[in-house]
């Protein structure tokens, strides 16, 4: 989309994924198994139930922690959830709606 990005920044919260500097943005690319997203994707296995739910758990408060710091930051952030990453034509549109609204705070 010609957007400049920079991957796995250590520097803010939870290591982001995608970091959009210039429009003070971060995007979160969530695999839907271990971050929950609770599609068709999101079955917990039958066996090890409980060491299989501490996981989900923590996945899942660490994710509300890091996105909350990132907000209190100043950051905008977007989580992108791996089953909705297929639709390459509807994610786009996606991103460029969110970018779209930064731009316009930009000035
Ligand atoms: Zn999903």
């Amino acid at each position: 989309m010609g957007f400049r990005y920079r991957l796995h920044v250590r520097a803010l919260p939870g290591c982001p994924d995608i970091v959009l500097h210039k429009y003070k943005i971060v995007l979160l690319v969530h695999g839907c198994f271990w971050h929950r997203h609770g599609c068709k994707s999101t079955a917990t296995p039958k066996t090890n139930t409980r060491f299989w739910q501490t996981k989900f758990d923590s996945n899942v408060a660490r994710d509300a922690k890091v996105t909350k710091q990132l907000r209190a930051g100043g950051w905008r952030v977007l989580t992108i959830w791996a089953c909705k990453a297929k639709d390459e034509v509807k994610l786009t549109k996606q991103l460029e709606r969110f970018f779209a609204k930064t731009t316009h705070t930009d000035i």
